[in-house]
């Protein structure tokens, strides 16, 4: 039976690569200058139009200046609330309380660059002319605080902006499970990624925040409502998994793709992973202390006995 055997298999392969000249390559780097050189590759091979640099904020473009509310801590929070409930760690009881406590950390800490010299690094790459889409899993309650520390850290991404046909500004839902193809996924691709309902997102100032939702199907749904189409794009997250999603959504278009899992920040994630966390703890404790003193309003006072 020749459609069992191994050769023809093969064959088939073969022909599919021939038929879609893509690749979709994945690194792992503690260093931006490789994502440099890579897009500088894809600009020489495509040219500077039909490239676009996509990236993540937290650990990405930015880490936290403090344990306390760092992407990590996040993550530890979340893990806390799915497996130990009963946790004395926990600063909410549920997701939503957790986001107001990371929202109310983001408004009140500072961020920098993982690398001192990224912004510059983007910078250069902004200078040749290449698009840029920052794909945040941020939801768009942060995005005073997100854009504040873009800024004092020196990024404009703005002024690279993947542009939109239509404006994306205002909250909007980034597909229908009722219509998919409306947002260029197919079902079979729904079913494969799991997506539920969509979440509100926005898009505005170059910054696409998604709140939490599977970064390919994202990326899929800003791709569909571009102006133009790219034939390489070049993908920095510091999760793994969310570059492996990217590559993986990418590759069936034909796109050229690069996924690059940066790794800067790795070595203070595995420390805080491993620590025992009670100064996070006792530092939140006392802010939320001092936050109830202040704010909570007080039982009214007994009237005093006739
Ligand atoms: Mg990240």
């Amino acid at each position: 039976m020749i459609f069992r055997s191994p050769r023809f298999l093969r064959l088939v392969v073969v022909l599919l690569a021939f038929a879609r000249p893509v690749a979709a390559d994945f690194y792992e780097t503690p260093e931006f200058a490789d994502v440099v050189a890579r897009t500088e590759e894809y600009v020489a091979k495509y040219g500077v139009d039909q490239v676009l640099l996509v990236l993540d904020i937290d650990n990405t473009l930015l880490a936290s200046d403090t344990a306390l509310g760092s992407d990590q801590w996040f993550d530890w929070q979340e893990y806390l609330l799915a497996q130990e409930p009963d946790s004395p760690h926990l600063v909410a009881d549920d997701f939503p309380g957790l986001l107001n406590a990371q929202g109310l950390l983001f408004t009140l800490g500072s961020m920098h660059p993982p690398q001192a010299d990224l912004p510059e690094l983007i910078g250069e790459i902004q200078a040749t002319g290449v698009k840029t889409l920052v794909l945040t899993s941020r939801g768009d309650e942060f995005r005073t605080a997100t854009g504040r520390e873009l800024r004092a850290n020196g990024y404009d991404l703005a002024k690279s902006a993947l542009e939109t046909k239509e404006s994306l500004a205002t909250p909007f839902l980034p597909y229908d499970l009722d219509d998919l193809a409306a947002a260029g996924l197919s079902t079979t691709e729904a079913e494969a990624m799991k997506l539920k309902p969509a979440k509100a997102a926005t898009y505005r100032d170059g910054v696409f925040m998604t709140a939490g939702q599977h970064k390919g199907a994202m990326l899929i749904a800003m791709l569909h409502r571009a102006k133009q189409p790219y034939k390489a794009i070049v993908y920095v997250d510091d999760h793994n998994h969310h570059v492996v999603r990217v590559l993986d959504a990418l590759m069936r278009r034909g796109v050229d793709v690069s996924g690059f899992h940066y790794l800067r920040e790795e070595n203070l994630v595995d420390a805080f992973r491993y620590s025992d966390k009670s100064d996070v703890s006792r530092q939140w404790r006392r802010l939320d202390q001092t936050l109830k003193r202040i704010f909570e309003v007080e039982e009214p006072a007994a009237a005093p006995a006739e």
